[in-house]
């Protein structure tokens, strides 16, 4: 079975962007840019699924051509082979256009099983998986914490929920996105890093799956910072426990917050 795993170049948010008078200038900051976190748990799943089933696992990302790095990661950390959605020169992209070409290249590559991240870093809306799994008619189940098992053509998991753990079953092909819990991903080995940065990675014009400058719905018609918070520190006193949790129970009535 093959399984594609989708993982998103995303900037590094354990870094802090140094901006020079030049970037200022240009108004442009380069960051330094890694696979997305919450992906490394989707290509780890789709390794350990390597080591329980016949499974042959692709990396796909969406991306200028600088994104087969997270691709390379993801072929380092032991994901059997990459493919790029080379969106170069694309503008107007919404993650329904983002979504459209990436079940376009899970059909090229003929996978029966989609793993994605639970959101991006980034862009963070948690809507692509749902937009693959549209595009493609196949189910989906999101905040999968544990693939239970893949037998009769059908996929069992279990999945969080407030309070709850669930166990699904869904037909195969089908989309699921993971989150942390599910497993620890690896660190890319030595070997691995070494073999990644000789690999050949396919790349395809985004334009040739279906998607053009423009056919995006949604478009970004304002960015800014959001307001700060104004907040002040009140220090509730009194001579016994008992006094202050009344004087706080009273202030958070008189707040609205209880
Ligand atoms: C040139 C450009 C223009 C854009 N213009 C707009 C715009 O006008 N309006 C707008 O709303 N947005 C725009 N975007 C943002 C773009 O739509 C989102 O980056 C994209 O849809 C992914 O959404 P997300 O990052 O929120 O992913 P999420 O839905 O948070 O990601 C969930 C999971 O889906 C997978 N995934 C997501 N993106 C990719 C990818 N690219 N490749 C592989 N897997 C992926 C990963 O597994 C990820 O963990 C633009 C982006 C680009 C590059």
């Amino acid at each position: 079975m093959k399984v594609a795993v989708l993982v998103k170049q995303t900037p590094d948010t354990a870094e802090l962007p140094k901006v020079s008078a030049d970037d200022v200038r240009s108004g442009k900051v380069k960051a330094t840019m890694v696979i997305n976190p919450w992906d490394e748990f989707a290509a780890e799943e789709a390794i350990l699924l390597g080591d329980r089933y016949d499974v042959d696992a692709v990396a796909i990302s969406m991306g200028s051509p600088d994104a087969v790095d997270a691709l390379k990661h993801a072929l380092a950390m032991g994901v059997g082979a990459a493919s790029l959605v080379d969106s170069s020169g694309l503008t107007g992209v919404d993650m329904w256009t983002t979504a459209t070409a990436l079940a376009a290249a899970v059909k090229a590559e003929g996978a029966e099983l989609v793993i994605t991240g639970k959101q991006s870093v980034d862009d963070n809306s948690g809507a692509v998986y749902a937009g693959v799994a549209a595009r493609l008619g196949w189910p989906l189940v999101s905040a999968v914490t544990k693939v239970v098992e893949i037998a009769g053509g059908r996929i069992t998991v279990e999945r969080m929920v407030e309070g709850a753990q669930e166990t699904v079953s869904v037909p195969l092909p089908a989309v699921i996105s993971v989150g942390k819990e599910i497993n620890e991903p690896r660190y890319p080995s030595f070997m691995g890093i070494r073999k990644a940065s000789k690999a050949n990675i396919p790349a395809t014009p985004a334009a040739s799956l279906g998607v053009a400058s423009g056919s995006g719905k949604t478009q970004w018609t304002n960015i800014r910072k959001p307001e700060e918070r104004k907040t002040k520190c009140v220090i509730i006193d009194g001579a016994t426990v008992e006094e202050k949790a009344a004087k706080l129970a009273d202030a958070l009535l008189a707040e609205k917050v209880i």
